[in-house]
């Protein structure tokens, strides 16, 4: 071990002696100061309870963000006082699918989101607020509250191309929970460049019929979303991308429970949107589990915690 050490120690003074001259060397790499996120939750049809934390975790264990959590009153007068500092914050995450929020605290997100923040909607936060008209240009396109023709179109994958279908019909449905592929539909976009143009998901709904402005949208990722499970026959956004303003919106619709948030396919999409909506870049690489097309990869980011 003594031997070993020395011989660390003279590979170093080598180092150090085969050093250029000052002028030459390199800045100090400094640790890249990690994001601030914010997770929003309290009200939700989904249990919040159970999945913030994973979302937490999964943020946190990337090494990429440190991560607050607002969690909203679940009464409607006390909701009143509801107001987090997004501008302290480079991106908001949201699990909250509830009751509308006051009036300021709307305008100040849309403020915040406007003038460059970043915004991911998870799974059924695109559920809310269906007639809040800077939420819904944020989340592209979203389901249930009412969603209708008049919240805007579906957008679908057909032919080979990403088509807007203003048809008259709901907004927002899913068939029974299964295992599904996720086809990559934009590869050159930060989030997805990397990613296997086809990899599986573990089981989730598969939220099929959204439809709302889908101004300024990229569908990164679809699913085709099976008559055999429920579903519409057609090939369905699940992930997107929304400017609005000078900000980036992130879009997952995947994320229903434990069970879908313990796939690598939602955490490596979840923190790669979230970066790309914190800064326009994509840093974290694609890890090795990734999965491909022949089976689901499973993680539990709860587990071996650092203590
Ligand atoms: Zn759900």
């Amino acid at each position: 071990m003594l031997y070993r050490l020395t011989s660390l120690c003279l590979v170093a003074v080598a180092a150090t002696l085969a050093l250029p001259a000052q002028d030459d060397v390199d800045p100090p790499k400094l640790a890249p100061a990690k994001l601030k996120a914010l997770i929003i939750d309290g009200q939700n049809n989904h249990n919040w309870r159970q999945t913030t934390p994973l979302l937490r975790a999964t943020l946190q264990r990337s090494g990429c963000f440190v991560v607050d959590v607002a969690t909203s009153p679940g009464n409607k007068d006390e909701l009143k006082s509801f107001a987090p500092e997004f501008s302290d914050y480079d991106v908001v995450v949201s699990n909250y699918n509830g009751q509308l929020w006051p009036k300021a605290t709307r305008e100040a997100f849309g403020e915040y989101v406007r003038g460059g923040g970043g915004f991911v909607s998870v799974h059924a936060a695109d559920n809310a607020f269906p007639n809040w008209k800077d939420y819904n240009l944020m989340i592209g396109v979203g389901g249930w509250g009412g969603r209708s023709e008049k919240s805007g179109p579906y957008v679908r994958w057909r032919g080979g191309e990403i088509v807007r279908d203003t048809g008259p019909g709901r907004g927002g449905s899913h068939g029974r929970r299964h295992q599904f592929a996720l086809d990559v539909r934009d590869g050159e976009h930060p989030i997805t460049k990397g990613l296997p143009e086809r990899f599986l998901h573990c089981a989730d709904e598969l939220y099929d019929r959204l439809r709302g402005p889908a101004e300024h949208l990229t569908v990164l990722a679809t699913a085709f979303s099976d008559k055999k499970t429920g579903g519409s026959g057609e090939h369905e956004p699940l992930l997107m991308v929304i400017d609005f303003g000078e900000g980036r919106c992130f879009h997952t619709a995947l994320g229903h429970d434990p069970t879908a948030m313990k796939c690598v396919a939602f955490q490596v999409t979840l923190v790669r949107g979230c970066e790309w909506a914190a800064t326009g870049k994509v840093t974290t690489a694609v890890p090795k589990s990734f999965p491909g097309s022949a089976a689901v990869a499973v993680h539990d980011p709860l587990a071996e915690q650092p203590k």
